[in-house]
């Protein structure tokens, strides 16, 4: 499938999100009285040119007109930093660890930070926070209080599972999540790295899965066993994604050198 662009529909009080494809990625737009924030670029240069263009298109259309200010970039993922170089004049902003995890040639960020940063659009702000490892080791999630929106790049995921790729955490990714809840309030729209967006209830219960899964992981992990051959049709997701995650699951778990055996209560072994 060829690049295409959806129009920037609105999500929120002049938040909005419009689909890149051919990933199907989500790109963000925060219209303040003072500038914009854009999340995430596309896949490529090229890309990022478009979608600037048309971020630009709505940013000055909104209330008087402001400028693309500033862009954040939730992950190191080509189809959401791919596009960094088109922004090369504003201010960028991403985790501290995402310049070493950009393929080489990727332009970096001109702001990092290790937990957390804030941007100023004049009549609201965006909060960028790094709540721990998950999908990538350098995870940010872009967080609008005043307007009940939040970007959570592939944190979640409503067009397919999420993906655990061999640089993803599964065992600490829910955690991650549940920090990310906490700071949400409940009617918080919360737009996934791909997909339709989710409310608090479909965001918990795509953190509840990866719990099974995690949990699953560890039993197979403790058995001497991997994840080929181990999915069956009540598991959550679907095999392909579900085997990912179960995978790099048990990869952490050996990296980390833990114990195999798995610890049992003493009144059990009585
Ligand atoms: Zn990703």
């Amino acid at each position: 499938m060829e690049f295409s662009l959806s129009e920037f529909e609105p999500v929120g009080d002049r938040v909005h999100v419009a689909v890149a494809e051919p990933e199907g990625v989500n790109v963000g737009l925060v219209v303040g009285s003072t500038g914009a924030l854009l999340v995430d670029t596309g896949s490529s240069p090229e890309q990022g040119r478009a979608i600037r263009a048309a971020a630009e298109a709505v940013a000055g259309g909104v209330a008087g007109g402001v400028p693309l200010t500033h862009v954040v970039v939730t992950h190191a993922h080509y189809d959401h930093v791919g596009g960094l170089a088109a922004f090369g004049d504003l201010v960028t902003l991403g985790h501290e660890h995402l310049a070493r995890a950009c393929a080489e040639g990727t332009p970096a960020p001109s702001q990092t930070f290790a937990m957390a940063s804030a941007v100023n659009l004049g009549d609201c702000h965006v909060e960028l926070a790094h709540f721990g490892r998950g999908h990538t080791d350098h995870d940010v999630v872009a967080v609008v209080p005043g307007r009940k929106v939040a970007f959570l790049g592939d944190l979640l995921e409503t067009s397919a599972e999420p993906s655990a790729g061999t640089d993803s955490w599964p065992g600490e990714w829910g955690a991650s999540l549940d920090w990310v809840a906490g700071m949400l309030p409940r009617d918080c729209v919360i737009i996934p790295g791909h997909g339709p967006a989710l409310n608090m209830d479909g965001a918990g219960t795509q953190r509840g899965e990866m719990q099974w899964l995690h949990e699953r992981a560890q039993a197979l992990y403790h058995a001497g066993r991997g994840a080929a051959g181990a999915w069956a049709p009540d598991w959550p997701w679907p095999q392909e994604p579900a085997e990912q995650f179960v995978a790099q699951a048990i990869t952490r778990m050996r990296e980390a050198g833990r114990p195999r055996q798995r610890p049992t209560l003493p009144l059990i072994n009585r």
